[in-house]
């Protein structure tokens, strides 16, 4: 937004704003419907550094971790009493 700002042109430069303002309600509508899955589509906004199932490294293990997924072996937390990755209770 910043840089469509400074361009000179008005009519170029609203032309960018309008083009902006699109891209953006379409990020947001996206992840409304992402939302809307219920989880059960992985986020694309989510960046995982590390793999989903490493189990070595104990210092990004949350709190709440309550073992591993018998089906797929992803994180269970607390939190929920089903997989977040594959939906096993
Ligand atoms: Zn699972």
């Amino acid at each position: 937004m910043a840089i469509a700002s400074r361009i000179e042109d008005p009519a170029e430069r609203e032309r960018r704003l309008i083009q902006l303002e699109i891209s953006i309600s379409e990020i947001v509508r996206y992840r409304e419907i992402v939302s809307s899955l219920g989880g059960s589509v992985a986020s694309p906004f989510v960046e995982r550094e590390s793999p989903v199932r490493e189990t070595s490294n104990s210092e990004v293990k949350p709190s709440s971790t309550m073992g591993d997924c018998h089906s797929c072996g992803a994180k269970m937390t607390g939190d929920l009493d089903f997989c977040p990755v594959c939906g096993e209770f």
